[in-house]
């Protein structure tokens, strides 16, 4: 017996499809070898209606990605048609999390690639987490220039090759902490499994470069420095060394998910909170 769960499925060419009919085939690339690209946002569904947070941004980076892994540009209308009949079908109200996922395709005979999403309702653990987490630093295990001139190894692609960011979750656990923070073998803050890292030094705002990190641009990233620059703030994309956080006024590991959850401890030594702060991060993200 399975559980039933709450959940609209959605197939490229074929439309919603009940959320326990199988979609992907045995020898699918994006299954066999994680050849395949996803991206993620929030649903939100209330009284005022049903909305897709930044739902352009996050298309135009799931295209960033499958670019990066040299396939052929998405029919995004398609997408949205696709989004939009999946989003009107939600049976339940509340947050949710939109999922979209392209894979290469079968192996062993060739097909076209293949498009499907989930939307699922947010977790209580999800929402839970909104109040801060625990964070352990985890080594990445590459330097934090490691990227640079390599574009095989997919730097900034939201790659379906997730086992390394679930498996840093689990190590977390273990050591008691809610999340984690990558950290370069140099020594640097590099982002969190399924997060950005901002941190707040007075007014200036401080994120991870991009590019020779590998790291992901976070659409919540952009989305806060906007705000905050609107709000006469200064933000800047710079190498942090993990130890400077406990100098800083408030560090927040950031997503389309979670928003900003302000990071409570790092190993075990609490970081400095400032709530009026964090208030206005979280708003800045949108939240
Ligand atoms: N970095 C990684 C590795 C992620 O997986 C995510 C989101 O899932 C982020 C950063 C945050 O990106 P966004 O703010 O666009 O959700």
């Amino acid at each position: 017996m399975t559980e039933q769960v709450q959940q609209v499925v959605g197939f490229l060419g074929r439309g919603v499809v009940p959320p326990d009919q199988p979609v992907i085939v045995a020898d699918d690339l994006g299954l066999t070898r994680g050849d395949g690209v996803f991206d993620a946002t929030r649903v939100v569904i209330d009284g005022a209606g049903r909305r897709v947070d930044n739902l352009e941004a996050h298309l135009a980076r799931f295209v960033r990605s499958i670019g990066l892994l040299e396939g052929p540009a998405p029919d995004l209308d398609a997408w949205r048609r696709l989004i939009a009949e999946a989003v009107a079908a939600c049976p339940f109200t509340g947050e949710a999390i939109l999922k979209i996922i392209w894979t290469r395709g079968r192996e062993s005979v060739h097909t076209d690639p293949v498009g499907l999403l989930t939307i699922t309702p947010m977790t209580s653990a999800a929402v839970a987490q909104r109040a801060g987490v625990r964070v352990a630093a985890l080594s990445r295990g590459v330097a934090s220039d490691a990227f640079a001139d390599a574009p095989w190894l997919l730097g900034g692609a939201k790659s379906l090759s997730y086992g390394v960011n679930v498996a840093v979750k689990r190590e977390a656990a273990r050591r008691g902490a809610d999340d984690v923070l990558f950290v370069s073998t140099d020594g640097y803050c590099l982002e969190g499994p399924t997060s950005a890292l901002v941190v707040a030094f007075g007014d200036r705002l401080v994120t991870t470069p991009r590019g020779a990190t590998g790291i992901l641009a976070s659409i919540t990233q952009e989305i806060i420095f906007e705000a905050a620059t609107a709000a006469g703030w200064r933000t800047a994309s710079e190498l942090l060394r993990a130890e400077q956080l406990a100098g800083a006024d408030g560090s927040w590991l950031v997503s389309s998910v979670r928003g900003a959850a302000p990071i409570l401890e790092l190993d075990g030594r609490p970081l400095p909170q400032n709530a009026d702060l964090t208030a206005r991060v979280v708003g800045w993200s949108g939240f």
